[in-house]
């Protein structure tokens, strides 16, 4: 089954024209049994605090990755497992590891009901937090839970445990298995997971606890475009001119960055108040000036989110570079960081100025495309674009549209190194057999009628699963905050997610 829907991804992102919406809408079941609305109602009376306490014990552990060990031999990942195994058996759940996988069990079947979820998490920046971001914050913002995790995807995993204990206190004839599986290296390394899953046999169909609602059957393809501009070849400026000597910004990858900084040599009051003027156009970005006797300091703030989704951020690289673009700037290093993000990307996010990359499809909407980090390196600096696509191209299309851009680029302006394109293909899945279930769950829980499939612009372990979606856990149209500087997710949302996922494993397993 995985091999078909792969094969069947492949052939669809492989051809090239897409008018008409796909075929993966699919009607809404009847409305939940009673079993399955009454057990929803039990797990969110029952568990309501001991959710919150599960969860506050998972964020304490800083379970991003760490270079120095694979996740089977980091300790702060051993001893988050250690956590999950009491909290499995306390709550009468049987507990494998395998290592970077762990798989959480309710009942007994080869038929089985997988749940997705990771136990990893993203890089932090303490200095951006109002407490720990590894201490669940009840307190500082009323009815919301802060921490890093704690939307993605610690709440997921806390929530699925209590789904499974309601199901077991309720004693529901199960006719499958539940498996809740936490893997280790979602955020960095899906080798591991693939690898296991070559001998180890999913569940024959599974929900991913790592995305939104209602139901998420299609996911843009990753990449990166990655180009340094090298000091060999950069400008030396004439003395006494004015140019921009430093550029830097972002953070990681995956997360629309909120900080950049600029710095220009020989800045008259002319330039600063240009620059002040045009930064000042800029809506949710905050400009900050620090005058270095004739130079300038132009520090940048917007709006860090996750990448998938450019619009709930505000880019402070590609905003910075469009604030500076007052005059002609010569091509010294950072020169040329700014002249390529203002010739080839903008302040927009479907890569419009960047040749004829841009294209959409009307299921899975534009491609984006956005600066995310700016590295200072030995050899000069770095620009990491990152690319989610859409089907409609395929690979071989897109990389050789976006390297013509770059030779374009290059030979108006100056040489690029190290270029890097890597895209990869997008996922889409039909025909899951869960998909009336979820959609009609949805639809019974948040009184959203008419729920249909989305398809998103974040990549999840879904994918290496046979036929699983993604059953939240935001809501749609709500700012995902995994990935963010400010995550969290409102109790509101955690005790919703209880109940919905209660009654859908009910619907899948019974
Ligand atoms: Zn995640």
């Amino acid at each position: 089954m995985y091999k078909k829907a792969l094969i069947a991804s492949l052939l669809l992102a492989s051809t090239a024209a897409f008018a008409a919406a796909p075929a993966v809408s699919a009607t809404a079941a009847g409305a939940p049994s009673d079993t399955a609305v009454s057990a929803a109602k039990y797990a969110v009376e029952t568990y309501r605090n001991d959710v919150i306490d599960t969860l506050a014990r998972l964020v304490t552990f800083n379970t991003v990755v760490d270079a120095r060990y694979p996740s089977d031999k980091n300790p702060v990942h051993i001893a988050f497992k250690a956590a999950l195994k009491e909290e499995a058996e306390r709550l009468g759940l049987d507990y494998a590891d395998h290592g970077w996988t762990v798989i959480v069990g309710l009942g007994k079947g080869s038929e089985r009901v997988g749940i997705v979820t990771h136990g990893d998490v993203q890089p932090v920046d303490p200095s951006k937090w109002k407490k720990s971001p590894f201490v669940l914050d009840r307190t500082s913002e009323p009815g919301k839970l802060i921490a890093r995790g704690a939307e993605d995807d610690k709440g997921p995993i806390a929530t699925a445990l209590y789904a499974m204990k309601t199901i077991r206190d309720r004693q529901i004839p199960l006719n499958k298995r539940i498996e809740l599986y936490v893997y280790m290296g979602e955020e960095s390394d899906w080798g591991p997971l693939t690898e296991f899953l070559k001998t180890h046999v999913p569940p024959q169909m599974s929900i991913t606890l790592d995305a939104e609602y209602p139901v998420v059957t299609a996911e843009k393809g990753g990449g990166t475009v990655a180009v340094t501009i090298p000091k060999a070849g950069a400008v030396v400026p004439e003395p006494g001119a004015s140019y921009i000597a430093e550029f830097r910004g972002g953070s990681f990858n995956t997360q629309i960055p909120e900080d950049a900084e600029a710095l220009i040599v020989n800045a008259p009051a002319a330039i600063e108040q240009q620059v002040r003027a045009r930064g000042a156009n800029h809506e949710g970005m905050q400009y900050t000036f620090e005058r270095q006797g004739a130079n300038l300091k132009v520090v940048a703030k917007g709006m860090s989110a996750h990448s998938s989704k450019p619009q709930e951020g505000v880019n402070a690289v590609s905003m910075l570079a469009d604030a500076l673009a007052v005059q002609a700037w010569p091509n010294t290093v950072a020169g040329g960081v700014v002249n390529y993000l203002n010739d080839l990307v903008g302040t927009g996010y479907y890569g419009e100025k960047f040749g004829q990359i841009a294209y959409r499809d009307s299921f899975m909407g534009p491609m984006t495309f956005k600066p995310t980090v700016i590295r200072q390196l030995d050899e000069g600096i770095e620009v990491a674009i990152n690319v989610r696509r859409p089907r409609g191209k395929t690979n071989e299309q897109l990389t050789s549209e976006i390297e013509s851009a770059l030779t374009d680029w290059q030979a108006r302006r100056l040489p690029l190194a190290n270029i890097k394109v890597g895209v990869r293909d997008p996922w889409i899945l039909e025909g899951a057999p869960q998909v009336p279930v979820l959609l009609s769950t949805f639809s019974y829980f948040t009184g959203m009628k008419d729920a249909k499939p989305v398809a998103i612009g974040g990549g999840t372990n879904s994918r290496l699963f046979p036929n699983a979606v993604s059953f939240g856990p935001s809501m749609p149209g709500k700012k995902y905050t995994g990935h963010s500087e400010h995550e969290f997710i409102t109790t509101k949302q955690l005790l919703l997610n209880l109940q919905m996922y209660t009654a859908a494993l009910v619907e899948l397993a019974k």
